[in-house]
């Protein structure tokens, strides 16, 4: 269960994608002119849409015809700035379909509270994507209102050349509560375990294919490490609430690694750490979660308009509560990409119609594809 403490519209921003004017369509009568006729009519236009651009960029007037050709203008993430030269590497592509396939095989499992045998099959599903990987397991009891319930976090490490390290974290557990309501989590659990094992795939990939030139590794020395910061994937356990959702019910897994990694040092380590939760809906609306870094988001943001899916992103906001928040608190930047407008009105969100007909493998490509571009830009840094 994720909390919303009063969310709010902020108003669509325009996502205008189109920065070419098909003048042919503007005149439909220029095509028939003689040359001199269209230099005459055309000539005038360009000169008048360029200087209302212009006008519009100066005093950030509204003029209609101008700002419906305009791309939305995002303030560049600040932050450490970029100290790389040009990026001339392919954009990333996440394999959609075996996501999707990865969160209908997570799916079927069932209900998977912490500590249920189906939770103990999934744990091992996990493990069987990861073999030969740097592995960590970091597993304890939790004491709850319901009682003690085994919790384990698994990490995945690809080490990088740069020192620092990336967190990807995205929880695996479904709600304790919701035991025997036939609840299956698709999109709430399910969509999250799979996208983290598509991202452990492509740096893997990467790293034992150097000269793929794949972001986000695009290369990497004799020594196997990907050519950027350390990335770390969290499937996170305890998410969600045993009971009602409160700051001692809820984020288990999150809020103990965030205290052990307080008491290592590996908080200091942490450039960005990125939550991904039900990011699967076919209708992707991903909220700009205030709870979280500006910079942070700002760069998500780019990142999705490199890559033209930045209609997706942050047309609404409001402050969300996820497994970020252990470690926003402890000033690590941090940024939850959530989807929390699940059916109208949130209506399929923990409840047994979070199912998998409701998801689409675009959905995750475009958020799968954004957090790589992300990882990429965080490397660049
Ligand atoms: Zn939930």
């Amino acid at each position: 269960m994720l909390k919303i403490e009063g969310k709010r519209i902020a108003g669509k921003t325009l996502n205008g994608r189109a920065t070419r004017i098909d003048t042919s369509e503007a005149l439909p009568c220029v095509a028939l002119c003689p040359l001199w006729l269209k230099i005459c009519l055309v000539l005038p236009l360009a000169i008048a849409i360029t200087s209302t651009l212009g006008c519009d960029k100066g005093t950030g007037a509204t003029a209609s015809a101008a700002v419906s050709i305009m791309p939305t203008a995002v303030p560049p993430a600040s932050g450490p700035a970029s100290s790389a030269g040009p990026d001339n590497e392919p954009v990333p592509h996440i394999d959609a379909k075996r996501v999707f396939e990865y969160t209908r095989e997570v799916t079927a499992f069932g209900e998977r509270y912490m500590g249920n045998e189906n939770h103990k099959k999934l744990e091992r599903y996990i493990y069987d994507h990861l073999k030969g990987d740097e592995v960590e397991d970091d597993a304890f009891t939790a004491d709850t209102v319901e009682g003690k319930f085994p919790v384990r976090n698994i990490i995945d490490k690809f080490p990088g050349t740069k020192d620092g390290i990336i967190v990807i974290m995205g929880h695996y557990d479904t709600n304790y509560w919701l035991r025997g309501t036939g609840y299956v989590g698709a999109n709430d659990g399910g969509s999250s375990t799979a996208i983290l094992l598509e991202y452990a795939n492509q740096l893997r990939d990467a790293a034992s294919n150097p000269k793929a030139g794949s972001r986000p590794s695009s290369s990497a020395g004799a020594s196997g490490k990907r050519a950027g910061y350390s990335v770390w994937l969290v499937w996170s356990d305890g998410e969600e609430a045993v009971k009602t959702w409160s700051d001692t019910d809820s984020l288990y897994g999150a809020r103990h690694l965030a205290e052990k990694w307080e008491k290592d040092g590996t908080l200091k380590k942490i450039k960005a750490l990125m939550v991904m939760d039900m990011i699967g809906d076919a209708d992707l609306d991903i909220i700009r979660n205030t709870n979280c870094t500006p910079w942070l988001l700002d760069l998500i943001y780019t990142a999705a308009e490199r890559l033209g899916y930045q209609s997706h992103f942050y047309a609404t906001e409001g402050p969300i509560e996820d497994d970020h928040l252990p470690f926003v608190k402890r000033g690590v930047p941090s940024a939850d990409v959530i989807d929390l407008d699940y059916g109208y009105n949130n209506v399929f969100h923990h409840t047994p119609q979070d199912t998998m007909d409701k998801l689409s493998p675009k959905s995750l490509e475009i958020v799968g594809d954004t957090t790589l571009e992300t990882i990429h830009m965080l490397d660049r840094r």
